[in-house]
């Protein structure tokens, strides 16, 4: 079970407690619940010269999914992990169809107007809106984590690969050049530069070996673009050959260029990371290869959340996860300022009322329902609403939808902010 955020008086966060402290507190009247989700206790009673420990919020961020951890560099412990999935395939959606219906719109016979063109301007720091829609995804919950845990410090996966040292071995340290993390690193970017698979027979899933091109006992180097992937037969079968001599000249070119990917760094990163640096916090990044090797260093499976307490070269020696689940959020929006839908002609066929909020509830607000017995949908339940001007509600709850609740029945435990939970 992930940790409870215990706020002060003053709401200032204090150490993350268990959830069986967090019961006896509520319990004793010594706390009230300040969230729901993620679960944050209030105290009631102010107190004496508290102690926190700096805690690190750790991100590893996806296009679909971002992991997220706080870690206690100090003992290894992780109050809280959460993988928020990104809606960046639905903006972009849903801008394309805004396009479609505004050009079936100018292409219509109408009066003459003007042709205005070159009249739009873009800001230097624009991105497309589905990239923004995940960078505020990642910014809202590390500002929101801040006033719930004592986190003093950030560490950001920025790139898949260190291509500088990759490329370079000279200039970097002794750790790239004779350490494990090199390995890792290493072993990485040439998987995802020759595609996963033999660069010689094109075998898949076989046990592959990192291969000189020209061989170190013809003179080759150690570089990367002298290596490659090679499975165990054709790495024998070539032996002292360089690869034009054993009829793939074309391999020795293909090597020279670097991984495009790796080398055009990823945008979403990079920017989230200008925007990280200008919060007071001290921001560590680290690389993929990083991340793999300190998670495969201890055995923890692959999952969003594992990788980004992995991230960086802070991550303790031993992380304690047993039993940590982690918060699934998903990013719904707010809905849309649409005001009349349209039919595949882009003909408008109905019309939404003005308003949000009916009977003091709008969709995305968690409520809890008691609804009588002798109804259909007798019971309580507790779930994300949907709300509907006739006052009958859709409650979405982890078991499936519960039709037709009416609002009498309702009360609000949260307000919604944007998001949908789940536990893990
Ligand atoms: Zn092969």
């Amino acid at each position: 079970m992930s940790n409870v955020f215990v706020l002060d008086t003053n709401r200032q966060p204090l150490m993350p407690c268990t959830p069986a402290r967090a019961r006896t507190l509520l319990r004793h009247h010594k706390a009230a619940v300040f969230r729901r989700v993620p679960f944050t206790i209030v105290l009631t009673h102010p107190v004496l010269n508290p102690q926190t420990q700096p805690m690190r919020l750790k991100i590893d961020p996806g296009s679909r999914t971002t992991g997220i951890a706080i870690v206690d560099d100090a003992t290894g412990m992780v109050p809280f992990a959460a993988e928020l999935s990104h809606r960046g395939e639905q903006v972009k959606a849903a801008l394309d169809r805004r396009r479609q219906v505004r050009r079936g719109r100018r292409f219509r016979h109408t009066r003459y107007r003007q042709v205005r063109f070159l009249n739009r301007g873009r800001r230097e720091s624009w991105l497309p809106p589905s990239l923004e829609s995940r960078l505020a995804n990642i910014l809202t919950w590390v500002s929101r984590l801040r006033k719930l845990c004592p986190i003093a410090a950030i560490s950001l996966e920025l790139v898949k690969f260190d291509t500088q040292a990759l490329q370079n071995p000279e200039i970097s340290g002794v750790e790239y050049q004779q350490g494990i993390l090199a390995g890792y690193e290493l072993r990485e970017y040439l998987l995802a530069k020759w595609d996963r698979m033999c660069a010689y027979c094109k075998a898949k899933q076989v046990p592959l070996q990192i291969e000189h091109i020209v061989p170190l006992a013809r003179g080759g180097s150690n570089r990367v673009s002298n290596l490659t992937l090679a499975c165990e037969s054709c790495n024998r079968a070539k032996g002292v050959q360089t690869a034009r001599e054993f009829g793939y000249p074309a391999l020795q070119e293909q090597a020279k260029r670097p991984l495009r990917d790796a080398t055009a760094a990823n945008t979403m990163r990079w920017a989230l990371f200008t925007r990280l640096k200008t919060s007071i916090l001290p921001i560590e990044v680290g690389t993929g290869g990083r991340t793999k090797y300190n998670r495969c260093r201890q055995n923890l499976p692959k999952t969003h959340w594992l990788d980004a307490a992995c991230v960086g070269a802070s991550t303790p020696v031993k992380l304690w996860v047993e039993g940590v689940c982690p918060l699934l959020i998903q990013a719904t929006g707010h809905g849309h300022r649409r005001q009349c839908d349209t039919d595949k002609y882009g003909f408008p066929i109905r019309h939404r009322t003005r308003h949000k909020r009916f009977f003091g509830f709008q969709t995305g607000d968690i409520v809890r329902a008691r609804v009588p017995s002798g109804r259909k949908t007798s019971g309580v339940h507790i779930g994300r609403v949907l709300v509907r001007a006739s006052g009958k509600f859709d409650l979405c709850k982890a078991g499936g939808r519960v039709p037709g609740v009416h609002a009498r029945y309702c009360s609000v435990l949260q307000h919604g902010s944007g998001y949908s939970y789940e536990l893990g």
